[in-house]
This record gives C-alpha cells, sequence and structure tokens, in this order.
C-alpha cells in the first residue's frame, strides 16, 4: 500500500484511453501510447486507410496483403466469427456502417436496405491465406469491423511492450476494456479494484467494485454509444442474424479473463446469449468469469474464482446463483 501511482492518457480509437504505472518511465509511457496509435492507423475503419480499409477497399476484386500483426486478429475474428451460434460477426462493417450508431448521422436505416446489407455480412465468404497474410472478401461491399475486439487485442500488446520495459504492475483503460497487470500496491491484499459503471448514469457513479488480480475486465453494453427514438433505444451491438441492434434482456455484459482479446470476443458472444445461455456457456469457460446486468436491474455473477464483486447500488438485486429452468 505504498509508493506512488503515475497515469497518462490520451484521445484515441474513439475513447480516453489511460494507463497507470507505479514507477516514473517515460519511455515507457511513449513506447505504449505510440504502439496504440500505430496500431490504431492499421486496424482503424474509421478513416479511408488503414490495413483494414485497404481489405475493404478490394472486396470482390482481389486478395490484399496485410502485416503479420492485423493477419492474426483478423484470423482470430474469423473462427469467433464462426463458433456454434456465435452473435459476434467480423463482418458485420456494411450493417455498422448503415446505422453509424456512436457516429454523426445515425438513423433508422430503410428494412430494405437493412435486408440487402445482409447478404454482404457472411464470414464464411472472408478467405484467409495463412501462407501469404491475404485477406478476400468475396463479395463487392463487405466489409470488415474489428471495432468489438481491436482494443482488447491491443490492451494485450500493450502488456508486452511494458514487459520489455520491465514493468510489470500497471493498469491500462481502453474505455471499456481494463487490463490490469500483475497485482496491485494500493490495496492491502494487493487486488485491483475496478469499478463497473451504472448503466446510463454519469461516469463516476458506480454499481459495484471487481476485486481482480493481473486480469482483463471488458464490458460490452447497450447504455454507451446508443441514440433514442420514439422512446426505443438502438444501440451498437448488432444482431448478425437480423441487422437490428440485438435485443434481449441485458444491459452488459462484463467478462473477466486472463487475456483482453479473450474477454473483448467473449463479452460480444455471451451479450448476444444473454443470461440464461451465458451462464451455461460459461461452465465449458472456467478460464473466464462474467457479470450480466439485466435491465430489471439484477445482476448475475459466474466468479469461476476469477474476481470478486462488491456491490454499491442498492436498487440492484445480486443474484449469485442462477436457477435452471427445468427446476423453477
Ligand atoms: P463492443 O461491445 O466491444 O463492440 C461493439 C462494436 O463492435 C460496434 O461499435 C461495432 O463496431 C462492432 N459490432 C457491432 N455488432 C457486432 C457484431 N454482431 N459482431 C461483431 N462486431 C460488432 N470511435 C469513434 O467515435 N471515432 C473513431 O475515430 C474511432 N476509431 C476507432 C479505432 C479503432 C482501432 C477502434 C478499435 C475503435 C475506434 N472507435 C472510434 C470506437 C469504435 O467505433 C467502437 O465504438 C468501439 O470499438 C466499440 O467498442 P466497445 O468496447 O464500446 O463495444
Ligand atoms: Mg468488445
Amino acid at each position: 500500500m505504498s509508493g506512488s501511482c503515475y497515469t497518462y492518457s490520451q484521445q484515441l480509437m474513439g475513447t480516453t484511453v489511460s494507463l497507470q504505472l507505479f514507477v516514473e518511465n517515460q519511455q515507457a509511457v511513449a513506447a505504449v501510447f505510440n504502439t496504440i496509435q500505430a496500431l490504431e492507423t492499421r486496424l482503424t475503419v474509421n478513416r479511408d486507410h488503414s490495413e483494414v480499409m485497404s481489405i475493404n477497399h478490394a472486396a470482390g476484386k482481389q486478395p490484399v496483403a496485410v502485416s503479420k500483426l492485423v493477419f492474426d486478429l483478423i484470423r482470430q475474428a474469423k473462427a469467433a466469427s464462426l463458433l456454434p451460434h456465435s452473435c459476434f460477426n467480423f463482418a458485420i462493417g456494411p450493417i455498422v456502417k448503415l446505422w453509424k450508431i456512436g457516429f454523426n448521422g445515425h438513423s433508422i436505416p430503410p428494412a430494405k436496405e437493412i435486408a440487402h446489407r445482409l447478404t454482404l455480412t457472411n464470414p464464411h465468404l472472408i478467405e484467409l491465406d495463412q501462407a501469404k497474410y491475404t485477406v478476400y472478401l468475396a463479395k463487392a461491399g463487405m466489409e470488415i469491423d474489428l471495432g468489438a475486439i481491436a482494443k482488447g487485442y491491443i490492451a494485450d500488446i500493450t502488456r508486452l511492450v511494458l514487459a520489455q520495459y520491465g514493468i510489470y504492475q500497471a493498469i491500462i483503460n481502453c474505455g471499456g476494456n481494463v487490463l490490469t497487470i500483475g497485482c496491485s500496491p494500493l490495496t492491502p491484499n494487493q487486488h485491483w479494484h475496478i469499478g463497473l459503471k451504472r448503466p446510463f448514469a454519469k461516469a463516476d457513479s458506480l454499481l459495484g467494485i471487481l476485486h481482480v488480480q493481473d486480469k482483463s475486465v471488458v464490458t460490452s453494453g447497450i447504455y454507451e454509444r446508443y441514440f433514442m427514438l420514439n422512446e426505443q433505444l438502438y444501440h451498437h451491438i448488432i444482431d448478425p442474424f437480423t441487422g437490428y441492434p440485438l435485443d434481449n434482456e441485458l444491459q452488459s455484459v462484463t467478462i473477466i479473463s486472463d487475456n483482453s482479446l479473450t474477454g473483448d470476443i467473449y463479452s460480444t458472444i455471451l451479450y448476444g446469449f444473454g443470461v440464461r445461455q451465458g451462464l451455461n456457456e460459461l461452465e465449458k469457460h472456467k478460464d473466464m468469469g462474467a457479470i450480466f446486468v439485466t435491465k430489471d436491474k439484477k445482476i448475475f455473477i459466474k466468479s469461476n474464482q476469477h474476481f470478486q464483486f462488491e456491490l454499491l447500488a442498492d436498487d440492484y438485486e445480486l443474484c449469485q446463483s442462477f436457477i435452471p429452468e427445468q427446476t423453477q
């Protein structure tokens, strides 16, 4: 419970990225932010040029060679998109670009246009050549979107960058993605305390606090990027089977895992599954824990011994265990 704490932040990837260290090391700080900036430049689909955009621009024309780093993320994105019943789909780009949720010009697109664009989101039609590091979108109009997972991938890489400077104790927060590295010098039991935001409230209003050590904490939710129209909320997690925002009982899913890319992939997949199927799925993934927050203010926790949760909001009900349907 001692020592100094140094916090640095920059606006990157449409959010505030912050880094907390417990030694002063300007070189390490510069290396971390330069790395994030460089990866954003390669992975973004919010500018006209990037490695991913060069693939998108060549849709229906030719395969495009990319760097090993970008290929590696795309390979993992394809695998996650092909998991059984996965609502994560890295080919979702044409629909995301149509809705523009979280960006200027958002609107409810015509149903006909959504139906047309759905025909451009088949992940099987994204061909990867492992030998040449090429990616080919087989139909014109197809677009890769790595928005759901690129921050996790980048957070994991920053851990490697810090290790090069001998730093094994830090927190990197990429907005919705928090990676805690090592154990905390700030608390007696050396656990990091990570706040879980209260949905639709001010940034400093918390539902509760997670206690973790050396874990990634990633949240996918409907309360950061959305718009309201006729009292209906339209958020940015799209159901790849309908082309509309995913509609279920959840406000958010938080995944606690060793690496942040895994957390990022599964926060989307388990959001799509909902509470019941999500908790069942976690039986197969003992390397992860999760927190499900529902619209009717229930919190379901599956810790798998990866974290503890301290509830702060007394209007939310903590449901430690889940009663399977057949025994209810
Ligand atoms: P998550 O829940 O993890 O993911 C939601 C995002 O994933 C959606 O925004 C969409 O992009 C995508 N998505 C939606 N449905 C699906 C689906 N079914 N399967 C797979 N993916 C889906 N924001 C800005 O405002 N300006 C920027 O310039 C900008 N640049 C960025 C550059 C990079 C490299 C990255 C990674 C993000 C950037 N962002 C930017 C933010 C980005 O547009 C998304 O809002 C953000 O990545 C969503 O992350 P999340 O953790 O909040 O949501
Ligand atoms: Mg995500």
